[in-house]
Order: C-alpha cells, then structure tokens, then sequence
C-alpha cells in the first residue's frame, strides 16, 4: 500500500482543460506548460523524470478512468514509440507512488485516474460501463471513519455505487414501453 497520498492534480486539473488553446503555435505553449507539472509531479514523488511516465502521466490526467488500451494509444499520441512493457512499467510506479490511482471495479478491467487524495467514489453503470466520480463530504472523508476500524491504520475507503446511469435507464425505460 502506499503511504499517505498527495494531492497533485485534483484542483489543477480543470485549468488545463481550459487553457488548452486550438491554434498549433497555443498548443505548443500548453504543451511545455504541461511538461514541466508532470516533470515537478514525478519529482514530488522522487520518480525520475523520463518522457514515457510523462507520457503515461498525460494520458491519465486526460482521460480519467480510462483503461490500459485508451492510455496506449493516448500516450502515443505523445511518443509514438512507446512501447506496452514501458507503458504498463510507467502505469505501475505511478500508481505506486500515489500519483495515479487504480480502480478496478467488479468485471472491469483496471482503470486509472489522477484524482488521488480525495477518498472520492465511483458509480459504476452496469449495462455501459460508465465510470463517474462521486464525491466524499467537502473537506472530510467520512467514509474513512469505520463502526470498528479494528485497530487499523485506515487511509482508504472504496465504495462503488452499482446503477444504471441516466442514458442505459432512459433506454430501459423506452424498451419496456415502447
Ligand atoms: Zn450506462
Ligand atoms: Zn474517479
Ligand atoms: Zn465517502
């Protein structure tokens, strides 16, 4: 398990989805801005900086819960050489390390996302897959705070809220009365 985790990019990462900029000379601006986050993140985490965990590290901050395959080809998009073997390497330190958080739902393949620190949950949509965020209480972590903790050094709590997300209910709902 890892220690106490850091918060990296959970109040960051709205900003850079506003600040990406549609003109190629833009991009490239936000692409060195970004750079050096990912850089100063793996630093924080005493990872050494190498292009492919910036990579992988990009990827899953785009693409929040996605799996192994979308980072794959997320990060190629990045570094076209990249290979599976560093690509998995990469997933694997950073989730060591608490930078990227790995969930796996019941019947899902891994997923990851950079929203760590939080203690936040997850619905899960069982007829699409749909991963959603939930959030804990603002401020405070209640569902750390166990009945019993059993004498356990308690820094986590997963809770997955199985559903039929408003898409898949909608189309239910129309099935049954067409
Ligand atoms: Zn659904
Ligand atoms: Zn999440
Ligand atoms: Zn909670």
């Amino acid at each position: 398990m890892p220690g106490p985790r850091r918060t990296v990019f959970a109040t960051r990462a709205p900003t850079f989805e506003k600040n990406l900029i549609p003109s190629r000379k833009g991009a490239k601006i936000e692409r060195m801005a970004e750079d050096s986050d990912y850089a100063g993140a793996l630093r924080s985490a005493a990872l050494r900086v190498t292009r492919p965990r910036m990579a992988v590290l990009q990827a899953v901050e785009q693409h929040p819960h996605a799996d192994t395959e979308l980072i794959i080809r997320a990060a190629r998009d990045v570094l076209p050489d990249i290979s599976r073997q560093t690509v998995y390497d990469a997933l694997n330190a950073l989730a060591a390390t608490g930078l990227v958080r790995r969930i796996q739902p019941a019947g899902s393949v891994a997923r990851y996302e950079t929203r760590v620190a939080d203690n936040h949950h997850h619905m899960v949509c069982r007829s699409c897959g749909v991963i959603a965020d939930v959030d804990c209480a603002v401020g405070d972590a209640p569902c750390l705070t166990a009945s019993d903790d059993l004498g356990f050094d308690v820094d986590e709590a997963e809770v997955i809220y199985w559903g039929f997300c408003p898409r898949c209910t909608a189309s239910r709902m129309s099935r049954s009365h067409p």
